[in-house]
C-alpha cells in the first residue's frame, strides 16, 4: 500500500518558564492512501500539536523535530515557507472545531470559497463562480445560488462546518486533516458531518486523519486508531480490534466512557484524575496514576509500544507480562 503521510518520531517542543518540555514526544505512524485514520485522547494528550506540527504551524519558540514526515514525495521538514504554503489548503487540507472562528465574518461565504481557489489556482472569474456553487451543493448546502450571497452569522453551526468542509475541499486534497470537526455541534448534526465526511473521503478517494476525543466518533468512519496519552502513541491498530479488543487501560478507560446506546448522555464511566502536564512527566509510565494495572516496573520504565498483534501494538507492560495476547477482553472494563 501506498503512504500518504510517514511520520517517525515527532517531537514538538514549547518553552514554558524557561523550562523546555515535548507537548508531543517520539510519535510515529503513517497514513496510507484512501485511508482514514483517528487520532484519539482527551485534551492535552498533544493530538493537535503533532497535527500542527505536521502542517509546519508550530510558532516559535515552538520547535518541531522529527527523523521523518514525508507526505507524497516531499520531505516535509526541509520544505521552505513558500513551498509549505503550497502544499497546505491545496494537497493537504485542514478543518477545525469552530468554523465561525476560521470564516471571516464580513466576507459573503461564496466569495471566501471562491478566494481559497483563487489562493491555489488560476480560474476565470466567470467559471469561479459556478465551481463555488457545485461546491456548496457537494456538501449538502441547500439552495447554493442563495446561500452564495450569505454572511457566516446567516448560517446555523452546521451549515457553516459544511461551508468549511467545502473550503477544505476546493482544490481537491489528498489528505484531509479534521481536528475536532464535530465537537461544537450537536449530536444529530455531528453525524450528518460524519456522514458527509465519509462520503467525500470515499468518492474522492483521499486519506483523512479524525483527531478527536470521542472513540465514538472514530468508530464511525475510521479505518485505523492512534490512541495518544501525555505526549505518546499508547495504543494503535485497526478499529474493529482496537474497540473490541482493547489492549492499554487507558483505551479501555476511553470505551467504558462511551455513552451505551440507549443510556442518556451523561458520562457514567469516566477514567479518574487528569493528563498529566508534560512539565511533570516522570521516566515510569505516564498513565501510572490513573491506572488500576499498575505495578512497580511501571514506575520505573516508560513501556514502548508492544506489539499484541501483526496488526496492533500497545504501550503497555501488561502486554509484555501476559505475552501479548490474553490480556483483558472484557469490552471495556478498566
Ligand atoms: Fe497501567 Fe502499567 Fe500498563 Fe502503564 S504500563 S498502563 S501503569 S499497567
Ligand atoms: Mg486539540
Amino acid at each position: 500500500e501506498n503512504k500518504v503521510l510517514e511520520v517517525e518520531n515527532l517531537r514538538t517542543s514549547f518553552i514554558s518558564n524557561k523550562k523546555t518540555f515535548n507537548a508531543v514526544d517520539g510519535v510515529s505512524f503513517h497514513i496510507n492512501e484512501g485511508e482514514t485514520i483517528g487520532v484519539v485522547g482527551e485534551s492535552g494528550c498533544g493530538k493537535s500539536v503533532t497535527s500542527l506540527s505536521i502542517m509546519g504551524l508550530i510558532k516559535r519558540p515552538g520547535e518541531v523535530n522529527a527523523d521523518k514526515i514525508s507526505f507524497q514525495d516531499n520531505n516535509l521538514l526541509k520544505l521552505n515557507k513558500e513551498k509549505m504554503r503550497k502544499i497546505r489548503g491545496n494537497r493537504i487540507s485542514m478543518i477545525f472545531q469552530e468554523p465561525m472562528t476560521s470564516l471571516n465574518p464580513v466576507y459573503r461565504v461564496g466569495e471566501q470559497i471562491a478566494e481559497s481557489i483563487r489562493i491555489h489556482e488560476k480560474v476565470r472569474s466567470s467559471k469561479l463562480k459556478n465551481r463555488v456553487i457545485d461546491l456548496l451543493e457537494m456538501v449538502g448546502i441547500p439552495r447554493p445560488k442563495e446561500v452564495y450571497r450569505y454572511y457566516p452569522h446567516q448560517l446555523s453551526g452546521g451549515m457553516r462546518q459544511r461551508v468549511m468542509i467545502a473550503i477544505a475541499m476546493a482544490c481537491n486534497p489528498d489528505l484531509l486533516i479534521a481536528d475536532e470537526p464535530t465537537t461544537a455541534l450537536d449530536v444529530t448534526i455531528q453525524a450528518q458531518i460524519l456522514e458527509l465526511m465519509k462520503e467525500l473521503q470515499e468518492s474522492r478517494g483521499m486519506s483523512m486523519m479524525l483527531i478527536t476525543h470521542d472513540l465514538g466518533v472514530v468508530s464511525e468512519v475510521c479505518d485505523r486508531v492512534v490512541v495518544m496519552y501525555a505526549g505518546k502513541i499508547v495504543e494503535t491498530g485497526k478499529v474493529e480490534n482496537i474497540l473490541n479488543h482493547p489492549q492499554h487501560p487507558y483505551t479501555k478507560g476511553l470505551i467504558a466512557s462511551l455513552p451505551k446506546k440507549g443510556q442518556n448522555n451523561g458520562r457514567l464511566n469516566y477514567i479518574p484524575g487528569q493528563v498529566p502536564s508534560p512539565l511533570n512527566w516522570g521516566k515510569g509510565c505516564r498513565f501510572a496514576d490513573r491506572c488500576t494495572y499498575v505495578m512497580d516496573k511501571c514506575l520505573e520504565k516508560i513501556p514502548p509500544l508492544l506489539d499484541v498483534s501483526s496488526e496492533q501494538q500497545s504501550a503497555c507492560w501488561l502486554c509484555e507480562e501476559k505475552g501479548g495476547s490474553s490480556f483483558a477482553n472484557e469490552r471495556g472494563k478498566v
